[in-house]
């Protein structure tokens, strides 16, 4: 019988997708919706990533080295120096986003079966990445009461069996926005020096960092050249989630000549795309410092605002654009579709993440959404409006 394959019988689809046709529906009854739901900036790319593309001058658009363009790697090599990453270009290989760094990564690190630790709620594409490369993937479970903050390495080593090959950390993170602190990345750098492991270290929010500490990358743990691999991406960074690129990048060789195999057998990673994020390399100084602002205008108004309605919690991010709240509802998937289904406060309404899609324990993250805060500083507070008042209507307020 005609029959597609048990793997993508068990693919599933985003969490946040199925939302979506209730989105519309409200939208096509008139109804605004603040999209606090999306997980891409708003804000626009560097003028220095665009002009090239405008100006864009080829007679053929060829395939680009399986490694990627040498100048961009190169420059790559040279923005990294600059964020105290001491990394070459033959140790980086740009990649079709930081997504396929990291089903890349997983491929190279496990075989079926193996076991990867993650700390939950983690960004939902990782589940799929998983199922791809036929990973196991071992939930440590983070909690809202204690910021998300890592358990204690004692904690965590208890998850740790003969199949596991490696601990995949997001800082600062998605659901999150938590950020971990030097102190922490090093007690991580022992565990997998101890233990044998290869750490993925995604670090696609690197610019996205609101404590005073700077961003402590795991490239720099010392005596763990050979464990650690750098997950990264221009979609953030640069506002450029459209442009389709990213890059692994490692100290450890055999890791690296692994990956450039990968990388021939799907080619090459978009050229324009290339064109754009070398272009982005030289975003001045400045436009980070006025992003991050304003994000840090937008978060600070979010998260007080949050806290301000009754029964809700929202820590303090201090990295990325994200926050994972805290609602006083029976179920955060059921609110979620009320809003857009049956609920508006001036003729607008909200649309959320439900958290539970992004734990991998069943029955975690019930009453939790993610939020994020790619709007502008007024729609922050009219969307904040909504929410305040529907937690007052919804039918199962608890
Ligand atoms: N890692 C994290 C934590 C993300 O949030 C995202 C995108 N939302 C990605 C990786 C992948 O993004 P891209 O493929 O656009 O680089």
């Amino acid at each position: 019988m005609l029959g597609i394959s048990e793997l993508s019988r068990k693919m599933p689809a985003s969490p946040i997708r199925k939302l979506v046709p209730y989105a519309e529906e409200a939208k096509k009854r008139g109804i605004k919706v603040y999209h606090l739901n999306i997980g891409q900036p708003d804000i626009d790319s560097p003028k220095e990533a665009l002009e090239p593309i405008r100006n864009i001058d080829l007679k053929l658009v060829s395939y680009p080295h399986s490694a990627g363009i040498e100048s961009y790697r190169r420059g790559l090599a040279k923005y990294y120096q600059d964020v105290n990453i001491n990394l070459k270009y033959d140790q980086i290989i740009v990649t079709i986003g930081g997504s396929e760094a990291l089903q890349i990564g997983l491929k190279v690190c496990c075989n079926p079966g193996d076991e990867v630790i993650v700390f939950e709620p983690f960004y939902t594409n990782y589940n799929t990445f998983a199922l791809m490369a036929g990973v196991k993937f071992v939930p440590v479970t983070t909690t809202i009461e204690n910021g998300f903050a890592l358990p204690p390495m004692s904690e965590v080593e208890k998850y740790i069996t003969p199949r596991t090959k490696a601990i995949l950390i997001n800082s600062p993170g998605n659901p999150t926005g938590t950020l971990y602190s030097k102190d922490d990345i090093l007690l991580l750098g022992e565990i997998v020096k101890k233990h044998n492991l290869f750490l993925l270290s995604d670090e696609v929010y690197r610019e996205f960092c609101y404590s005073e500490e700077p961003h402590f990358s795991c490239m720099n743990i010392p005596g763990a050249e050979q464990n650690v691999i750098l997950i990264d991406s221009v979609s953030k960074r640069y506002s450029l989630c459209g442009v389709r690129i990213g890059c692994i990048a490692s100290h450890n060789k055999e890791v690296m000549n692994a990956v450039m195999r990968f990388a021939q057998a799907r080619l090459c990673a978009p050229a324009l795309g290339q064109i754009a994020g070398e272009g982005a390399l030289a975003t001045p100084k400045e436009y980070f410092e006025a992003v991050k602002q304003e994000y840090i205008d937008r978060r600070n108004l979010m998260i007080d605002r949050l806290n301000k309605i009754p029964g809700v919690y929202s820590p303090m991010p201090m990295g990325a654009f994200y926050t994972t709240a805290r609602l006083p509802v029976d179920n955060a998937d059921k609110f979620a579709q009320w809003l857009l289904e049956s609920f508006s406060y001036k003729g607008q309404t909200v649309m959320v993440a439900p958290a539970a899609g992004f734990y991998a324990t069943p029955g975690k993250g019930l009453d939790e959404v993610r939020i994020a805060y790619v709007l502008r500083k007024e729609d922050i507070s009219n969307a904040m409006d909504c929410l305040e008042e529907a937690l007052k209507q919804y039918p199962g307020r608890r």
